[in-house]
């Protein structure tokens, strides 16, 4: 078995774009850009869910993914923090935080352990 092997085609060029989250009401969250063109983005079920967060519409987001049509972007799987927040030239990832039980979430909703409805709160990667 040759492990040089080539790597596996693919299918569409990996993408990061940025720009202002777009949520309309009844509408797939969106982003768009310096040019004004909105790109629909599209994901699995635990990034849609913080797609939709009202709490992020209007930010300043970038997002990696997949470009799978024109105007249309894959996000990538969840568990990468494919979507941050950039605010003051840091990237933030997005995490909901619980200040009962001092649990972190990366999905908005209630609690896991309390039901109280967490927090948005955007954590810098490289800060302890
Ligand atoms: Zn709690």
């Amino acid at each position: 078995m040759c492990l040089a092997d080539s790597p596996k085609a693919a299918d569409t060029p990996a993408a990061t774009i940025h720009g202002k989250l777009i949520l309309r009401e009844n509408q797939t969250p969106a982003i768009e850009g310096a040019d004004h063109k909105l790109i629909v983005l599209k994901g699995d079920g635990s990034t849609e869910h913080v797609l939709h967060d009202k709490r992020l519409a209007g930010l300043d987001v970038e997002v990696t993914g997949h470009v799978v049509a024109p105007g249309i972007l894959e996000v990538d799987p969840f568990y990468t923090h494919a979507v941050r927040v950039i605010k003051d030239g840091k990237h933030l990832i997005v995490t909901y935080w619980c200040d009962v039980c001092s649990i972190r979430q990366f999905e908005p909703g209630p609690c896991w352990c309390c039901q109280r409805e967490t927090k948005l709160d955007l954590r810098d990667p490289d800060a302890q």
